[in-house]
């Protein structure tokens, strides 16, 4: 839907409103931007008439350090985002932690389309080993607990409400084994999505022990075993692509395809969404690569930035499309994990 004449079309924009966060997790993609202080940010009015000038805009998503961290950030800078894209008729995901009192989110939720959540914990021991992995070690046991519980029942009480709250689960050696478990809690919760996608070996994660292709294949091998088919699974920045030579990611796929309730999410990133950064005004591919900024909007339009990248050297091996399969190709990072050196461009879908 977002290729059309043969272009990719720029139709979402992600807006990274702070880099404050309450947690500190092992994992986290963006880490070393996490900051305690932070600078203004640019005005609401600019941010608005650069994205007027996006026509073909359907989605807006917000994103951090966790939007929900400062309540003066919520009211003045969250909320007033989210009241443009309803205005606009644009469909809108705020990505938080939900370790706050429920009102907080309350407050947003009428605005909001898809509450966005991380989920790859087995219980609160593990909770407490990764999400203050990284500086807040000192978080003792039982306030780590309060808050693992918070999340549990603040999703749950925002689903009972009707709110699209959707979890995600990264899939690493850590994870691996219990993906069909924290399918299941995320059901448990409420939650009406369950993404699931490799992790990204950026930042504070870029030393985590990766999966080779292999055991990420018997991963979700094991979770297509184990998971709620009642639950929709989202796959996201899938390594198994429909052009693999290899019987066994190619099975894989058939299997994703004939099994209930799953969908297998094209890469956005630099294909229909950019991220913009709220301090700077800097427009970016996504919010963790460590691809330079392609614009800002202080002195470009975001369109113009989003073309860039159509023609920029570091998209080009992997700016291919196959329409008999869907697929518009791999995700930078995923690709230079699982496809190092391939040029894309030589490949075809199979079949
Ligand atoms: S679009 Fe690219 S990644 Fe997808 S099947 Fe075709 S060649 Fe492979």
């Amino acid at each position: 839907m977002t290729r059309r004449s043969g272009l990719h079309v720029l139709t979402s924009v992600e807006v990274t409103v702070t880099n404050r966060c309450n947690m500190r997790c092992r994992h986290c993609a963006v880490g070393e931007t996490l900051a305690l202080k932070e600078p203004d940010r640019v005005p609401l009015s600019l941010l608005f008439d650069r994205l007027d000038e996006v026509s073909t805009l359907q989605t807006l998503s917000i994103t951090g350090g966790e939007p929900s961290e400062n309540l003066t950030t919520l009211a003045e800078y969250v909320l007033p985002i989210l009241q443009y894209a309803r205005r606009r008729g644009l469909r809108t995901q705020v990505n938080t932690n939900l370790t706050f009192e429920l009102d907080r989110y309350r407050g947003i939720a009428p605005l909001v389309d898809v509450l966005h959540i991380s989920w790859n914990y087995t219980g609160p021991a593990d909770f407490h080993r990764i999400a203050w992995g990284h500086g807040r070690e000192h978080v003792l046991p039982a306030a780590s607990a309060k808050i693992y519980e918070r999340i549990r029942t603040n999703a749950a009480a925002l689903a009972a409400e009707g709110i699209f709250v959707s979890a995600e689960s990264m899939v690493n050696a850590e994870t691996a084994p219990h993906l069909g478990r924290l399918n299941r809690m995320i059901r448990e919760m409420g939650c009406r999505r369950h993404e699931v996608h490799p992790m990204y070996p950026a930042d504070w994660a870029a030393d985590l022990p990766i999966l080779d292709k292999a055991e990420f294949r018997r991963a979700v091998n094991r979770f297509l075993d184990e998971r709620d088919p009642e639950l929709w699974t989202l796959f996201g920045t899938f390594p198994f692509l429909p052009c693999s030579a290899d019987p066994a990611d190619q099975a894989l796929l058939e299997r994703v395809r004939r099994a209930p309730n799953i969908s297998v999410r094209n890469c956005p990133d630099g294909r229909n969404r950019v991220n913009i950064n709220a301090f700077t005004g800097d427009i970016f591919v996504t919010d963790f690569a460590e691809i330079p900024a392609l614009g800002n909007i202080w002195t470009g339009q975001i369109g113009s930035a989003f073309d860039i990248w159509q023609t920029h050297a570091a998209f080009a091996p992997y700016n291919c499309y196959c329409p008999a399969a869907h697929c518009t190709g791999p995700n930078l990072l995923v690709a230079h994990m699982y496809h190092p050196g391939v040029d894309f461009r030589d490949r075809k879908a199979v079949g």
